[in-house]
């Protein structure tokens, strides 16, 4: 990653944003494409990061703090100083494969909350960058299902949409203090 955006891999006391919680309407809205990466857009990244480190969290999407724009930072190694984070900017899914996988999803957005989400194994994503130059990546594991979990909440979709289990996400909602009715199920 460029020095642009650098910041260091540490818990801050004040991180410098909010993140909104499940039931928090700003969580529903669709993100806005941006038209121009700029300074502005640069200081947006680094507090977005700073504001995942201090939440040990390995992605964080701009609606979680509030910001209704197209834009995410993935760390999958957040404790490695030597892992560049990633930045994705009007990210789109050009293909994924049919091959789908089970695992468990949290979200910064509903603490204490971990269940089984079915995505594709694998995607190609193309995005713009933090020198809003355009990339193209694939990924699979555990990238490709961050990738994947980062870019529902740019249309308003959250984990807890997709669980299949009702039962268990009822149970595990309730356990947590968050509302059944703040899901909003997907197909
Ligand atoms: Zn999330």
């Amino acid at each position: 990653m460029s020095s642009a955006v650098a910041v260091a891999k540490k818990k801050l006391k004040n991180p410098p944003l909010e993140i909104h919680h499940l039931g928090d309407r700003v969580l529903r809205q669709p993100a806005k494409r941006i038209a121009k990466v700029d300074d502005s857009v640069r200081q947006l990244i680094r507090e977005m990061l700073q504001t995942m480190y201090s939440a040990d969290g390995i992605g964080l999407a701009a609606p979680q703090v509030a910001v209704n724009k197209q834009l995410i930072v993935i760390d999958c190694e957040p404790k490695d100083e030597s892992n560049e984070p990633l930045v994705l900017i009007n990210p789109k899914i050009i293909s994924a494969s049919k091959a789908l996988c089970d695992a468990e999803e949290g979200c910064l957005s509903i603490p204490g909350v971990y269940l089984d989400v079915t995505r594709p194994k694998a995607i190609e994503v193309t995005f713009k960058d933090e020198n809003g130059r355009p990339q193209k990546l694939k990924a699979d594991g555990i990238l490709a299902r961050v990738i994947q979990h980062e870019m529902d909440h740019l249309t308003g979709v959250l984990f807890v949409d997709r669980v299949k289990n009702n039962l268990v996400l009822a149970e595990e909602l309730k356990k947590n203090h968050f509302s059944v009715n703040a899901v909003k199920p997907v197909n």
